[in-house]
Order: structure tokens, then C-alpha cells, then sequence
């Protein structure tokens, strides 16, 4: 979705995005009811690693129970994460991997921003106007209308997360 201002090579180099350290397991990412469809649907991919709450429609994994020592920056990896990089097609990646590093986020007055995570090395080195204009010019409309239809991927917002967009 970035990748006019996001090198696919540099994330191919990276992946950070695709690992979590327990701080960050807020961020792991929600499968849509779509999204489980179509990997349950594919005899190749695990789906029983996709943990549905009671009385909701969504799902995530669980890898708090996946770490091995107590340092705080051990990272634990999705597990669609394969030697060449994600192993989900395009109708089965979560919406929140296809978007990062922007996120929908609702402030406390509840209306919605797009904000951008602080911690993606690459997008983080351009300038903050640079990816405000792209972002407002080719994504903001779709992205919100999108989260506004699908609200279990509006996270709250967080501090340190500057604002791209807001909601009109
Ligand atoms: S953290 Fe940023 S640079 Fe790294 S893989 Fe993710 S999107 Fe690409
Ligand atoms: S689903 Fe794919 S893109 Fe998303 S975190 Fe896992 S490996 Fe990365």
C-alpha cells in the first residue's frame, strides 16, 4: 500500500514488523471474518493458530506463551512468517499488515485518526509532510471507510504516535 515511498527491498531486509516483543503484542494483527474464511479455505495454511473470542467475528494468534527467556527484547515471529517472507496471499493478509505502518486509531473523543508507528525504521527516515501528502492524497478516504466498516481494527490511540490524518 506504501511502496511508492517504501522500498519492498528495505522491508525484505527488515521484517521487524513481522516480529513481537511482549510490549508489542497490543499490535499483533486481527484477521477479519474474510480473512479466516479464505485461510481456513486453504488446505496449506495453519488456521489453528487463529484464536476467536466468544460473540465476535474476528480473530488474532497468541504468542504470549511463546517466549523463552525473560529479555524484554526477545521477539517471537507470526507464524506466517516463512524463510522468503509472509506466506499469506493477498486476500488472506490481515488488513493491519497491509496498511502498517499506519494505523486507524480513535482519539478520546472518539473520532479516528490515521497515525503512523514510530518504530518502522525505513518510513520513519522520510520526512513526516512526505507521507502526510502521499497519505492524504492516495489513501486517507479509502482507509478510513474501510476501518469505519470494519471496526474491530480501530485501535486506541497511543501516545507518540504522530497524527497523519483526520477523520472528516
Ligand atoms: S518495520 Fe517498516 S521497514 Fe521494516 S519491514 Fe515493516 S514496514 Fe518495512
Ligand atoms: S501475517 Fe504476514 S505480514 Fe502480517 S505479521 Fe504475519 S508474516 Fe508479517
Amino acid at each position: 500500500m506504501l511502496s511508492a515511498i517504501l522500498k519492498k527491498e528495505d522491508c525484505a531486509k527488515c521484517r521487524f514488523c513481522c516480529s513481537f516483543r511482549r510490549q508489542s503484542l497490543w499490535e499483533t494483527p486481527i484477521f477479519t471474518a474474510e480473512n479466516i474464511t479464505v485461510i481456513k479455505n486453504d488446505k496449506d495454511k495453519n488456521s489453528e493458530c487463529l484464536i476467536q473470542n466468544d460473540g465476535t467475528d474476528f480473530a488474532r494468534y497468541d504468542l504470549s506463551g511463546s517466549y523463552i527467556s525473560d529479555d524484554s527484547d526477545e521477539e517471537v515471529k507470526c507464524p506466517y512468517l516463512g524463510d522468503k517472507g509472509c506466506v499469506l496471499d493477498d486476500e488472506q493478509k490481515p488488513w493491519d499488515c497491509k496498511i502498517w505502518p499506519l494505523r486507524v486509531m480513535k482519539m478520546k473523543d472518539g473520532s479516528l485518526v490515521i497515525a503512523l508507528t514510530p518504530t518502522c525504521p525505513e518510513i520513519n527516515k522520510l520526512d513526516l509532510e512526505t507521507v502526510k501528502t502521499f497519505v492524504k492524497d492516495n489513501l486517507s478516504p479509502d482507509l478510513f471507510e474501510y476501518a469505519k466498516g470494519h471496526s474491530c481494527l480501530i485501535k486506541d490511540y497511543r501516545e507518540g504516535f504522530p497524527v497523519i490524518d483526520k477523520a472528516e
